[in-house]
């Protein structure tokens, strides 16, 4: 399974992201995932929850945000989000449609712990 190496390159650059920020444990991570982006939601939730559990003394958060594919027209210039994997403008019908969102797989946001400690 995949997700397994994603999440745990993933955790990676969350703790690289927390030490530059001061090095607070992360409470929560919250990442964006497209249709197109090739990972299973509920499999990131599993293996991140087993990589945490494994890897980490506190517990992390993990919010999944799941982001709609979007489509640019080449016909009349819209942009359109499109269900059901049909790739057609939903304004003039035209299948020259390009993918400009819906294949990422990234770190929205971090959450760091509020307590600060001191040497
Ligand atoms: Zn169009």
């Amino acid at each position: 399974m995949h997700e397994m190496s994603l999440v745990r390159s993933l955790i990676r650059q969350v703790d690289l992201i927390a030490a530059e920020n001061g090095g607070g444990s992360v409470r929560e991570v919250s990442v964006e995932i497209g249709p197109l982006s090739g990972v299973e939601s509920e499999l990131v939730q599993s293996a991140f929850d087993q990589v945490i559990a494994e890897s980490h003394e506190s517990p992390m958060t993990l919010t999944i945000r799941e982001t709609p594919l979007v489509v640019h027209c080449l016909q009349c210039e819209d942009d359109c989000e499109i269900d059901n994997f049909i790739f057609r403008c939903l304004r003039c019908g035209s299948g020259h449609v390009r993918v400009i969102r819906g294949d990422e797989f990234r770190i929205a946001s971090i959450t760091l712990d509020e307590r600060v400690t001191h040497a």
